[in-house]
């Protein structure tokens, strides 16, 4: 919800002059009219998708790939948000869990591009409550940013912010680590509000 805003807002203030940003603020559309998780299926539990699929969502995740393949990318960033804050104990039960405050990323991935936009973006969070964490994440043959990573060996990340917060916090959040994202892979943009 906060990731669709925050791509609308950097998408309407940002300006780019180096290096090229694709923008996707919202996949399963038809679940957002309709205010569900999904039409049929929650989208992120269908990858890489089926082009015949008899459920919209099988479709709409092969579309995407398809859509990923061919704009062809150095890095996709995920905007998620997880109801239950990064908590080292509930991590150490549950590490197949989304956590809110946090860049997801599994083995492959984990680089030193993620690493700098987490010290980066955590320099404008004042409180350490809020800043965001490196979590791993096991491999999941249905997900997006596994499928990203696995079938067309692009790094992928995903950031979770923490649902329970004010929905202004989190476009805040998205917004900055878009931002942070962008502008460690290189791009060159001015941003004015
Ligand atoms: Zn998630």
């Amino acid at each position: 919800m906060a990731g669709i805003y925050a791509c609308d807002t950097v998408m309407k203030y940002i300006n780019i002059y180096e290096g090229t940003v694709g923008f996707i603020p919202m996949v399963n559309i038809q679940a957002f009219k309709q205010n569900v998780r999904g039409v049929g299926v929650d989208l992120n539990q269908v990858f890489p998708g089926d082009k015949n699929g008899k459920i919209y969502e099988e479709r709409l995740a092969y579309e995407f790939m398809d859509f990923v393949k061919e704009f062809n990318p150095d890095y996709v960033i995920n905007l998620h948000e997880a109801w239950t804050k990064f908590d080292e104990n509930l991590y150490g039960k549950q590490k197949d869990k989304s956590f809110g405050q946090t860049f997801i990323t599994n083995s492959e991935t984990f680089s030193d591009y993620l690493v700098r936009s987490n010290l980066n973006t955590n320099k404008y969070i004042p409180n350490p409550e809020y800043k965001f964490r490196i979590q791993y994440f096991p491999f999941k043959a249905n997900h997006s940013m596994d499928n990203i990573i696995d079938k067309l060996k692009i790094p992928s990340y995903t950031v979770e912010t923490l649902r329970t917060l004010p929905l202004a916090d989190r476009i805040k959040y998205h917004e900055l680590c878009i931002l942070t994202f962008i502008e460690e892979c290189g791009v060159k943009f001015t941003y004015w509000k």
